[in-house]
């Protein structure tokens, strides 16, 4: 049982691809795989985000050197700009984990990660580590370090700066520290229990040569990465760049490359080697105590394999499993084992699957799952045994040769069953870093499956193991067959409308709608309120018809409620109240786009209710939606009427009914018809409108120049990253000060991740500067806020990173923009 536990906790680590239908391979992937099992060496790029990582490098080590080949990303990539819907933050986080294993699954690559939380751009690698707890996060290092056991660590970034952002520096810090205190028993000697310490031979700098700056040298270790692989029929530069265009949420896509393709390696520990990253390291079986018997084995097989029938390797696969069962347990012999099982599936052509129709598996309700086998090339096997959970079933089972074997079994999802939650959002997380309880889940890419299949059987009288994830699998009319990842769910989800519920005036007290939906049928319960602050608040809530009676799977009961809050800031949960359980209201968030996986995860569910002392003046916005943000929702909150306006919208409306119009982040750099309406603004703004354009990167739509204020400015690239940065008023006597919020210094405490980006520079002398503010260390710069009169109207560029801060609830960002959008009206002025 013991070993069983081991086995599993293997198999969720290498198999990233578990929500992809079943691997499949031709006779020319199990023959590079039969070279590769005569290869005992392994390769760790280190880098700070998905994208950071040299693909073209790892295809080639891990396609023509047959080499294990591991990409550790310090962060998932959480911060920075999304190109293809509104996720920030943890979300934008785990949409790039899961490009980032698309990518490895072409390239060939195992993906790791840090605890480090990607808070967004730093200059410095002390800004960074102060954000990110460097001893927390070179303990990961280490430890991903001493489970990989890599020969050679590559790393992207030097510790001298070329590498430009302060997440770049940093990652090369840690790695040449984490190269040493991973071969130190006195540094995080609390891993020691599951892990040993591993010397790596070297660490080397893949040197570049990009962004202005080369760091190459021809005195540098030099490679050619660029070579022609013909049983894949790609080169790996073709490869490399269908890995790198998977980084589709940062618009990544990049043409395919052919010919010689230099890389540059330079020791930063250990010895340079002169013609080889290997140079020194043992590759061959000899490095495992009576392993060169097994290196004459593979030999053979390599030898006799049949690209027709690839099953007649199978009997000598099992023979050479049995031989590498009985050396001494070795990191190689866990690793050749694995890749010799996989061998063995894939060239017998046996088929299993296990699926269910369902997306969802509801706690407390039953699940049916379908079980299939084929076959497929005839191979001795019998089925004995197949475990999920505490289901199992014995079998003694002839499989004959391309006959399907179908079953189904239904069984129960018990209330102790973990909800499906990624584990590094199972606590809290702090600003830099990711809360994770358990050590051996560090540096895990992804959630483990909710279940897994354990399918035992007899081939050529051998016992072996097979592990399927189990998966929910349909068929899409247009798409065809898919299958996606079972997902445990409670069976009832809570969503409270609105994350932020921002409360001006709290006399009023609070009240909004929140939808529950039902999950398994039958259910009985109801929903009540917890606060924060204490539970006086409880008795003043009430809600509508909070009662929930489900019929019918996916039954939506809405329900207001209606309560009083303290005058300060609070959350407010919700739970629910079933027999006699009670137990906090999960929500959950589904996030879907074609190229990854569905992403599933929970919060509780809960209002934050910030009480901000908040006065707007103007009602009707007209906000034209950009690459995707929650500004409209936060201006609603705030007490707006809100009408989203795209092309058709805007060459309908009648502009001048609005009091202000605000464009979303980069609207003029993803909607190339926004030229089509420049006239029409620009003449709403004369005759008295208000204009408010958020952050674009660049003054271009495509090959087009935009065309965004009535005057010249230009769009820089200058930003302000430390949140804290000290802001100073240059007009304090300014309505956008004055009107209708008073400003002052409090209004800039508390906010988070940056204050601005992208800065206006005015080239026409006509616009106000109205903030100046800078780095630590830097020159201030007074293009984050630029305000223009324009006829009886307004026009404003900004910087500032409303996007972030209203949706984090930071009072001084909601009072700013009240401000600005009060601008065409003089009352008080
Ligand atoms: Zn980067």
């Amino acid at each position: 049982m013991k070993k069983l536990v081991f086995l599993l906790f293997i198999i969720c680590q290498i198999k990233t691809g578990f929500s992809q239908a079943p691997a499949s391979w031709t006779s020319a992937d199990m023959y590079q795989a039969l070279n590769k099992l005569k290869v005992l060496g392994s390769v760790l790029y280190i880098a700070a985000h998905p994208d950071d990582e040299n693909t073209r490098l790892i295809t080639y080590l891990s396609k023509d050197k047959l080499f294990r080949t591991g990409y550790l990303s310090v962060t998932r990539g959480d911060g920075g700009q999304n190109l293809i819907g509104d996720e920030q933050g943890i979300e934008l986080g785990m949409i790039r984990t899961q490009e980032l294993l698309a990518a490895r699954r072409t390239d060939g690559g195992e993906q790791f990660f840090t605890r480090a939380f990607d808070f967004g751009y730093s200059k410095t690698p002390e800004e960074t580590f102060a954000k990110w707890d460097k001893e927390k996060i070179l303990s990961d290092m280490v430890w991903v370090i001493r489970k990989f056991q890599p020969d050679v660590i590559i790393n992207r970034f030097p510790v001298t700066g070329e590498g430009g952002h302060g997440h770049h520096t940093a990652s090369g810090i840690l790695a040449n520290e984490a190269f040493t205190a991973a071969a130190d028993p006195n540094r995080f000697p609390e891993q020691l229990k599951y892990v040993t310490v591993w010397q790596a031979k070297r660490l080397l700098w893949n040197t570049f040569n990009f962004g202005g700056t080369n760091t190459t040298r021809e005195d540098q270790l030099k490679i050619d990465v660029g070579g022609y692989n013909p049983l894949l029929g790609k080169s790996y530069g073709e490869i490399a760049a269908e890995s790198r265009s998977q980084h589709k949420s940062q618009g990544f896509g990049v043409p395919a490359t052919r010919g010689e393709s230099l890389e540059y390696f330079k020791a930063t520990k250990g010895n340079q080697p002169t013609a080889d990253l290997m140079e020194g390291v043992d590759l061959s079986w000899n490095r495992v105590q009576g392993g060169e018997p097994i290196a004459k084995k593979i030999d053979s097989l390599i030898a006799a394999f049949d690209l027709l029938h690839p099953e007649k390797s199978v009997e000598g696969l099992v023979r050479l499993y049995k031989s590498i069962s009985l050396l001494n347990d070795s990191y190689w012999k866990g690793q050749k084992l694995r890749e010799v099982n996989m061998l063995i599936a894939q060239c017998s052509g046996l088929f299993m699957d296990v699926t269910t129709a369902e997306q969802f598996a509801v706690q407390t309700d039953s699940i049916k799952l379908n079980f299939s086998f084929n076959n497929r090339l005839g191979t001795d096997a019998l089925l004995q045994k197949v475990t999920v959970d505490n289901f199992d079933t014995a079998f003694s089972r002839l499989l004959e040769r391309n006959k399907n074997l179908n079953f189904s079994k239904t069984f129960f999802v018990p209330a102790s069953k973990n909800i499906t939650q990624p584990y590094w959002l199972e606590q809290k997380k702090e600003e830099g870093y990711y809360n994770v309880a358990d050590q051996r889940s560090v540096g895990k890419p992804d959630v483990d499956a909710a279940y897994q299949a354990i399918i035992q059987v007899k081939v050529y009288g051998e016992l072996l193991t097979f592990v399927r994830s189990v998966k929910y699998k349909f068929t899409d009319p247009v798409k065809g067959e898919l299958y996606q990842p079972l997902v445990v769910i409670p069976p009832v989800i809570v969503s409270p409308s609105g994350d932020n519920k921002i409360i001006v005036n709290t006399k009023d007290g609070v009240s909004g709608l929140i939808v529950m939906r039902g999950m398994k049928k039958g259910f009985k319960g109801r929903v009540t309120a917890v606060s924060s602050t204490g539970s006086k608040l409880l008795n003043e809530f009430s809600f509508s018809n909070n009662q929930i009676d489900i019929d019918t799977r996916n039954q939506i009961n809405d329900i207001t409620y209606k309560g009083v809050v303290e005058n300060k800031n609070s959350e407010i949960k919700f739970n629910v109240i079933s027999g006699a359980n009670e137990f906090a209201a999960k929500d959950k968030h589904e996030i879907k786009y074609d190229h990854i996986p569905y992403i599933n995860y929970f919060h509780d569910a809960e209002i934050s209710i910030k009480n901000i002392d908040l006065k707007i003046y103007n009602k009707k916005i007209g906000y034209i939606v950009g690459a995707g943000d929650k500004v409209p929702e936060a201006l609603e909150q705030m007490g707006y009427e809100v009408t989203l306006l795209s092309d058709k919208e805007l060459s309908k409306n009648k502009l001048d009914k609005f009091d202000a119009i605000i464009t979303g982040v980069r609207a003029y750099n993803t909607n190339e018809w926004m030229n089509k309406h420049y006239n029409n603004l620009m003449k709403y703004v004369n005759e008295g409108g208000n204009l408010i354009v958020q952050y674009n990167t660049s003054n271009q739509i495509g090959p087009v120049r935009a065309k965004i204020g009535p005057y010249n400015f230009a769009i820089t690239r200058t930003r302000v990253t430390d949140e804290n940065a000290a802001v100073t008023l240059l007009k304090p006597e300014h309505p956008v000060f004055n009107y209708p919020n008073k400003i002052n210094a409090d209004d800039f405490r508390g906010w988070v991740q940056e204050r601005s980006i992208y800065h206006a520079a005015d080239s026409s002398g006509k616009f106000e500067k109205l903030i100046s503010m800078a780095d630590p260390g830097e020159k201030s710069d007074d293009g984050s806020l630029i305000v223009a009169k324009y006829g009886k109207g307004y026009f404003t560029y900004t910087g500032i990173v409303f996007f972030r801060e209203l949706p984090a609830g930071v009072p001084g960002a909601y009072r700013l923009l009240a401000n600005i959008i009060a601008l065409n009206k003089k009352k008080g002025f």
